[in-house]
């Protein structure tokens, strides 16, 4: 398969160079230059795969031969190897639960899937890549968990201090191997302000080969239309085969496979789209103005994008037929009170803890329900993480029912090792360069 820019759909890239380039010069986004429909056969009998399986044959689809059979076999095998289960609430409201890998976030497909593609498109004597990430949390983890161990690869991961919760401080700073922690005296701003300049240093450049693994690469889209996939065929065990998406987006990568999923003839009712207070995408489809603003900070902080990257991919997959895009995506946004109101509203009736991102998905699908008056459509909505993963935004009594995962208990025993620096470029430079 070879991969275009949003802005310029006659541009032609290999796989491996979107992979490695992340964002094209012109500031598009890399897109397959098609988006292969499945063969109805495996649509119809999607409940008869397993997840691998569903992989496995989604990837090939979009790939070609860009990865021979047995090597994406060894790369889903070794990537996907953890559950994403549909766990139904009511008769038509089930949760897919997407944190259940390492990292205990839906990011930990993309994250696993790309760092084993870019490791085996290193593989033939090719200098080692390193990786520069800012975080503000939940990136960096999944980042770091999926690269750890990874031959070829080293990760420098760049964390505000005292600015992450004490779970992703640990998913940080305790892995050791080829990923390197930096606690920086400084916000997220400043750790992506080192990162970026980093990638316009010549001196750095000549020594490493350095990437951003950043979550607008092609690789880490393509793994997470793997659960929309496995999540329908999950429901068509059970009986239900309409289906509607309720997707908590902050970048809107997630809501963009699932888009992609469908185009690749998953038949998907209607995707919903649901945002904290940063409401630039359900204010477009609502108005059909699109108006980027600065981010606010909210309760659901992965979630805080003011100007969402993916939607150019989104507007790409229906630059055929613009107007089809208000039949298939509803948008709706909540601020922290009503999100806050929906974690209590979700334990008070199913005595199940949803993290804030997630509790906006499902706020949202019921208010479509409503809306819809709908009969017979199941609606699924996403979950992104973990409850533990931010404790601060439960009252005490809900709190005390989230269960702690055994990856959460086993990174406790663990040692942190982390380096402080300040938030200038020099000294973050003369670190990178004084440890090769
Ligand atoms: C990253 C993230 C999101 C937003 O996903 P996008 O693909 O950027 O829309 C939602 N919830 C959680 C927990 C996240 O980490």
């Amino acid at each position: 398969m070879k991969f275009y820019s949003t802005n310029n759909t006659e541009s032609r890239v290999s796989f491996k160079d979107a992979v490695f380039n992340s964002m094209p010069q012109d500031k598009g986004l890399y897109m397959p230059v098609s988006i292969p429909r499945l063969d109805d056969k495996f649509i119809n009998n999607l409940d008869s795969y397993s997840l691998p399986e569903i992989a496995f044959h989604v990837a090939q689809n979009l790939l070609g031969d860009d990865i021979p059979a047995d090597g994406l076999q060894a790369i889903i095998h070794d990537a996907i190897n953890f559950y994403a289960p549909i766990v139904q609430l009511e008769e038509d409201v089930f949760v897919l639960e997407l944190f259940h890998g390492p990292s205990l976030a839906f990011k930990d497909f993309g994250a696993r899937f790309m760092s084993r593609i870019m490791s085996y498109f290193l593989q033939e004597g090719e200098k080692q890549l390193d990786v520069l990430v800012a975080t503000s949390g939940d990136t960096g983890g999944a980042v770091a968990l999926g690269f750890l161990g990874v031959p070829n690869t080293r990760v420098t991961i760049l964390f505000p201090k005292g600015k992450v919760s004490d779970i992703q401080e640990l998913q940080l700073t305790t892995n050791g191997q080829n990923i390197r922690a930096l606690e920086i005296d400084g916000t997220f701003d400043d750790c992506q302000a080192l990162v970026k300049r980093a990638f316009t240093d010549a001196e750095l450049n000549a020594k490493y080969r350095l990437t951003s693994a950043n979550s607008i690469n092609i690789a880490r889209l393509i793994p997470q239309t793997f659960y929309y996939f496995n999540a329908y065929a999950q429901a068509l065990k059970l009986g239900k085969d309409k289906i509607v998406f309720s997707v908590p987006s902050g970048n809107f990568g997630n809501i963009g496979a699932g888009i992609m999923a469908w185009k690749m003839g998953l038949p998907v009712q209607h995707f919903i789209a649901a945002t904290n207070a940063n409401d630039t995408v359900p204010q477009f489809l609502k108005t059909g103005i699109y108006e980027a603003k600065p981010s606010v900070a909210t309760l659901s902080n992965a979630m805080d994008v003011g100007n969402p990257s993916n939607w150019m991919r989104i507007a790409d997959m229906f630059k055929e037929n613009p107007s089809l895009l208000n039949h298939e995506i509803s948008g709706y946004s909540f601020n922290d009170e009503e999100t806050s109101a929906a974690i209590k509203a979700i334990y008070d009736r199913y005595k199940y803890v949803a993290c804030p991102h997630t509790a906006i998905a499902w706020q949202a699908l019921k208010d479509y329900q409503q809306d819809q008056h709908l009969a017979n459509t199941a609606g699924i909505f996403l979950s992104t993480a973990h409850p533990c993963k931010f404790p601060d935004v439960f009252p005490a009594e809900i709190a005390e029912h989230i269960e702690i995962p055994a990856q959460v208990a086993d990174l406790q025993q663990k040692e942190k090792q982390v380096t402080a620096l300040s938030k200038d470029f020099e000294a973050f430079k003369d670190y990178l360069l004084r440890n090769a």
